[in-house]
């Protein structure tokens, strides 16, 4: 992740035609859990017609409660794929917990034969689960997402990038999602988006911020935008150039995560705003 080298050259990387890295804003907007096709295959439509060609869909989800939707698995990517290939999407975010996923995952895409990739998710659960690094880290078909772990410091969740670094992969982004604390937030999680020009500093990764995970829930005040587009404005204006956001045609139906999904309807709304910020940011650092 380029600290070991004294080297803070920008780094990223291009991926299945798409740019991941510090000068160019890419949104990962998708379902937090697949729960069915046709909402899978809305999401794919909305994003298609925003122009979006990334998203991020949950086929294995690493659940708190094991009596809770654990996500379709290997079931639902033949459908996932097919839908992105038939909606010209390029990339997807998709989270592993073990090292078998990622066979599952290539042998569905080379199976589609279509032409969407996948950027290999790393949950803040599996932050330090160092052998699933290792793994991820040994291959050479995917990039990597990884979330920074909820209940660790910034330095660990660092050095276990260099986990996936060290054994071959550069190919890293670093996600803030929030961070736990006992103060009783009334947000899911601690927002920690300050610590974007951290993680620039000392790494050549680009950043991500998930505002979903470290709100964890939808609501607006009264002028009318959601905390959780507050929190991605703190991200972009601190220098992130992705964001990692959930949404649901139906949220208060889904499966995993539906109070903090946003509205279909609110994707036009969401791209215009990143766009301002980003604007705003990119005048900000000129100036
Ligand atoms: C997710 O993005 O689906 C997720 C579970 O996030 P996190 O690992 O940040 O909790």
């Amino acid at each position: 992740i380029g600290r070991h080298k004294g080297q803070r050259a920008s780094s990223g990387f291009d991926y299945n035609g798409v740019t991941f890295d510090e000068k160019s804003v890419q949104l990962f907007a998708g379902l937090c859990a697949v729960d069915n096709r046709e909402n899978v295959d809305t999401m794919m439509a909305a994003l298609a017609k925003c122009g979006i060609k990334t998203t991020r869909m949950g086929a294995y989800k690493p659940r708190t409660n094991p009596y809770e939707f654990q996500g379709l698995g290997a079931a639902c990517l033949p459908w996932v794929f097919e839908s992105a290939g038939k909606h010209g999407i390029k990339v997807i975010a998709m989270e592993v917990t073990h090292p078998r996923h990622i066979d599952e995952i290539r042998d569905a895409m080379e199976r589609a034969g279509n032409p969407t990739g996948v950027m290999l998710q790393v949950g803040t659960r599996n932050a330090q689960n160092f052998e699933l690094l290792k793994s991820i880290g040994q291959q050479r078909t995917f990039p990597v997402l990884f979330k920074r772990g909820m209940g660790i410091t910034l330095e660990e969740s660092l050095n276990a990038c260099e986990y996936v670094a060290s054994e071959g992969n550069p190919k890293i982004v670093f996600c803030l999602r929030g961070v736990k604390t006992h103060l009783g937030d009334p947000h899911r999680n601690m927002v920690d988006f300050a610590h974007v020009p951290v993680v620039r500093r000392l790494t050549r990764m680009p950043v991500c911020v998930d505002p979903s995970h470290a709100i964890g829930q939808a609501a607006a005040p009264p002028d009318g935008l959601p905390d959780i587009f507050h929190a991605i404005g703190q991200g972009l204006i601190a220098g992130a150039s992705m964001v990692l956001v959930d949404f649901h045609p139906h949220p208060e139906a889904a499966l995993c995560d539906g109070p903090q999904a946003l509205r279909m309807e609110q994707l036009p709304a969401l791209q215009n705003y990143v766009r301002l910020v980003r604007e705003a940011y990119v005048a900000a650092v000129k100036a």
